[in-house]
C-alpha cells in the first residue's frame, strides 16, 4: 500500500518572513501518522496550533494566513507547496513570529530542507481525495474574469493561465501545463519564485505588506523589465510561480488530491474559495487508498522515492 510520510528528524532554519518583513526561525519536526500538517506559534506565552486546512484560511491578500482568532500564520503556500511535492502528510512547524519565512522566494529551500532530515514512511495507510465531478469558481466580470477549477483526473495535473499585460511578463509563456505522471516537482516547479512590482511597493508596505521583498527573495519588476541581475530561473518562471502556489494553497484540503486543477488569473483568494467549494459538496470527491505502487498514478510514484 502507498503509506503516510513525515520526515527522519527535526530540521531548522532562519528568514524573514515576505510581508510581516519580522525575523523568524522555522522548525521542521517529524510528527505521528494522521497528524496532517500542524503549524505551531512558539513565541507567544501559550502556544497556539494551527491545522493547515483550507477552512481556517481568513486573509488571502498576496498570500494565504491560517488564522485562529486575532492570532496567524502567514504565507503558509510556499511550504505548503513543498510538503505536497514531496508527498510528506505528516509534520509540526514551529515559527517564532507570525510568517513563515520566505527564504529564496520559492519551494527550493524547502524542499532542501526536507530532503536533508530525510523523508520517513509511516506505518498507515495514505488516503488521497480523488475528484468525482467538476468544481468550479469563478470571481469578476468579462475580460477581467478569474477562474479555477478541479476536475477528475486519474493523476494530478494542473494547467495555468495568466495574464498581467506586463512587458517582461508578456514576453514569457503566459500558460503552463504540468502532470506528475511525467513532469518533476523538484526540477519544474519547486524553483519558481515570487514575484512582484516597484510602482506597487509603497502601497503594499502602507498596507503591511512585502515588508520584507527584496531581489533575493523575489523577481521584482518596474514597469518595463526584470531588475535581478541573474534574470529568470526558468523561461516561464511567472506561470511556473502561480502552479506553485496553486499546488500549496490546494494541499490545504489536507489529503493530495487526485484531479486536474485547470485555471485562469486565479490566486490565493479564488483557489481558497476552490478548497472549500470542493469539500462543501460532498457527492464531489471521495477518499481512496492504493494497495500498490502499480495501483497507484504515476503521479505518486514516479517522484515520490524515498531520498
Ligand atoms: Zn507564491
Amino acid at each position: 500500500m502507498l503509506r503516510q510520510r513525515t520526515i527522519q528528524k527535526s530540521i531548522s532554519t532562519k528568514g524573514v518572513g515576505l510581508h510581516s518583513g519580522l525575523r523568524v526561525e522555522i522548525t521542521l519536526r517529524p510528527a505521528q501518522p494522521n497528524t496532517g500538517i500542524v503549524f505551531h506559534r512558539i513565541d507567544l506565552p501559550e502556544v497556539v496550533d494551527f491545522p493547515a486546512q483550507a477552512s481556517r484560511v481568513g486573509d488571502t491578500r498576496m498570500a494565504s494566513v491560517l488564522q485562529q482568532g486575532n492570532v496567524r500564520v502567514s504565507t503558509v503556500e510556499h511550504l505548503m507547496s513543498a510538503l505536497a511535492g514531496l508527498g510528506i502528510d505528516n509534520l509540526h512547524v514551529d515559527l517564532t513570529a507570525e510568517e513563515v519565512p520566505i527564504m529564496d522566494g520559492s519551494a527550493g529551500t524547502f524542499v532542501y530542507l526536507l530532503r536533508s532530515a530525510g523523508l520517513q514512511e509511516q506505518d498507515a495507510v495514505k488516503q488521497f481525495l480523488r475528484v468525482l465531478k467538476t468544481v468550479e469558481v469563478r470571481e469578476g466580470e468579462g475580460k477581467d474574469q478569474k477562474w479555477a477549477r478541479l476536475e477528475p483526473y486519474d493523476g494530478f495535473a494542473l494547467s495555468f493561465a495568466i495574464d498581467f499585460r506586463h512587458p517582461a511578463i508578456d514576453s514569457t509563456a503566459n500558460f503552463a501545463e504540468i502532470d506528475f505522471a511525467t513532469d518533476s516537482y523538484v526540477k519544474t516547479i519547486a524553483r519558481a519564485r515570487t514575484f512582484g512590482f516597484v510602482n506597487e511597493v509603497e502601497a503594499l508596505r502602507a498596507a503591511g505588506l512585502a515588508r520584507g521583498g527584496s531581489l533575493d527573495n523575489a523577481i521584482v519588476m518596474d514597469e518595463f523589465r526584470v531588475l535581478n541581475s541573474d534574470g529568470l530561473r526558468y523561461d516561464d518562471e511567472f506561470v511556473k510561480h502561480k502552479i506553485l502556489d496553486a499546488i500549496g494553497d490546494l494541499y490545504l484540503i489536507g489529503k493530495p488530491l487526485v484531479a486536474r486543477y485547470v485555471a485562469c488569473k486565479s490566486g490565493h483568494s479564488l483557489n481558497n474559495q476552490l478548497a472549500r467549494a470542493l469539500l462543501a459538496q460532498e457527492d464531489a470527491w471521495e477518499l481512496i487508498t492504493y494497495e500498490s505502487s502499480a495501483a497507484a498514478p504515476k503521479a505518486f510514484t514516479n517522484e515520490w522515492k524515498l531520498a
